[in-house]
């Protein structure tokens, strides 16, 4: 029955679906199997199989979980109250409140929340909110960003052109002008012999000279993630204080994307607080609504407006959906949810526990090169030689069958090339998570035992 229904679902799927992230071959495939409910941080699938997610639904969207009636209800109550009105004509109760809900919980001036609905669509937002700034202020030729190597903002033209994935590059050119790539600061992969402040340091200057190249008076903003999430790249300490201040030394804005760590999932509602600094404009995405309905903000300081709304005209462009009032309720009851159950704390000493098993693992390992990770964030590094810390040959895969063998065995983790990386859901228990460790640890080590000698 199961099987015939999976069967038409799958065919039809073939025809008419197109999926994201995969490729068109894949696509024609159907690959990946057909989930039909979930709840808490399980999923099942059209065949009875359950799976263990440590991916927060698979790209770190649903950080409470499935099944929560609070989220549930709040949504409908507002639905079924009024639908939907444009902020054009009418402000609403539930946009006002979560704005000033993000407000509280945001530190320093980080004010004002402008709202869309995707991740692509805020980091879009923030820059135009960063080009309008320097226009206001006399300086409309500051229009460039830059960003770091690795680093994804989206799939809008603008964050595509700030993103390095190379598929991108390959099909979506011409890209948007003025979007200039910086490395990445990876302080497993510095120079040998190098501490990791004078790696941070080296990165922070890399930064200074690039707009030095460009010209001061070109350069819009940075795009840079407090922790790129990707490769789980937990900065150096000094290096995010050296790129506030070089940001002030030449008016330039600070845009931290934290569309996939923010909102608790690094044990701090934002990514920034571990580094004592702050940045000018933060996105926000996925967490916000734990995954239940989409919604984006671009979070503004006080600074920033300040400048933006004395007399003047300047408009972000927004999105008939911006501030859509069942969203806001959504985002108001995962906030609520994420305080009354603690779970910033949670994400905290789960993620320093589960910190703590990967890098023990590590060391009784020949291939582990590195473990990083904050709260519900984690990357596990695979190497071929840990003294020299030689990458496996790309042909060979390791990542990916990592991801495989543990999908394999009902358990979802990603991997970006052999970094191995896990984001659980917020409100995971400590068994679920030692499940999920010992079900990382196994698929690992059935690779590697796998690897010829
Ligand atoms: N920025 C970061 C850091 C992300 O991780 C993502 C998505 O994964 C985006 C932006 C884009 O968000 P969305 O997919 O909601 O457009």
């Amino acid at each position: 029955m199961s099987s015939d229904r999976k069967g038409a679902l799958v065919d039809s799927a073939v025809k008419h679906l197109w999926r994201h992230g995969v490729t068109a071959e894949e696509t024609l495939r159907a690959e990946g199997p057909v989930a039909v409910s979930a709840q808490g941080v399980y999923i099942d699938d059209i065949d009875g199989r359950r799976y263990l997610d440590a991916l927060s639904g698979g790209s770190a969207a649903a950080t409470l979980g499935h099944g929560r009636d609070d989220v549930a209800d709040a949504v409908s109550r507002q639905m079924r109250n009024m639908a939907w009105v444009s902020l054009r004509t009418f402000l609403n109760e539930p946009s006002i409140r979560l704005a000033e809900r993000i407000a509280q919980i945001a530190p320093g001036d980080l004010t004002t929340s402008f709202f869309v609905s995707s991740g692509s669509e805020a980091v879009e937002s923030a820059t135009q909110i960063a080009k309008s700034y320097h226009k206001k202020r006399g300086n409309p030729s500051k229009t460039k960003f830059l960003y770091r190597k690795t680093s994804y903002h989206g799939t809008s033209l603008i964050g595509a052109s700030a993103s390095s994935s190379p598929e991108f590059r390959e099909w979506f050119q011409p890209l948007a002008p003025g979007f200039i790539e910086l490395d990445a600061c990876y302080a497993y992969r510095r120079p040998a012999g190098m501490t990791v402040e004078e790696y941070g340091e080296l990165c922070a200057q890399a930064i200074e000279d690039e707009i030095l190249t460009q010209g001061p008076d070109t350069v819009a903003g940075i795009l840079a993630e407090a922790i790129p999430a990707a490769l789980v790249l937990t900065p150096p300490p000094n290096y995010l204080q050296r790129l506030r201040e070089i940001c002030n030394k030449y008016d330039i804005l600070w845009i931290d994307d934290e569309v996939f760590i923010g909102v608790g999932r690094t044990g701090k509602y934002f990514g920034f607080e571990h580094y004592g600094v702050q940045p000018d404009i933060v996105t926000s995405s996925k967490g916000i609504t734990g995954g239940y309905i989409p919604l984006g903000a671009a979070i503004a300081s006080q600074r920033i407006m300040d400048v933006l709304l004395e007399g003047s005209q300047a408009k972000v462009a927004g999105h008939t959906y911006s501030a859509h009032p069942a969203a806001c309720a959504a985002g108001l009851a995962v906030l609520d949810a994420i305080e009354n159950e603690d779970l910033v704390q949670n994400a905290d000493v789960l993620g320093s526990w589960m910190l703590d098993q990967f890098r023990e693992f590590g060391e009784r390992r020949p291939h582990v090169g590195d473990v990083r990770g904050k709260g519900m964030l984690m990357g596990i590094e695979l190497v071929r030689d840990t003294k020299t810390r030689e990458p496996f040959p790309a042909a060979s895969g390791v990542g990916k069958k990592v991801v495989q063998t543990a999908m394999n065995q009902n358990f979802m983790c990603r991997a970006s090339g052999d970094v191995i990386t896990l984001f659980p859901a917020l409100v995971s228990t400590r068994s679920e998570v030692e499940d999920m460790v010992t079900a990382t640890m196994r698929a690992i080590d059935e690779v590697l035992n796998d690897l010829p000698k």
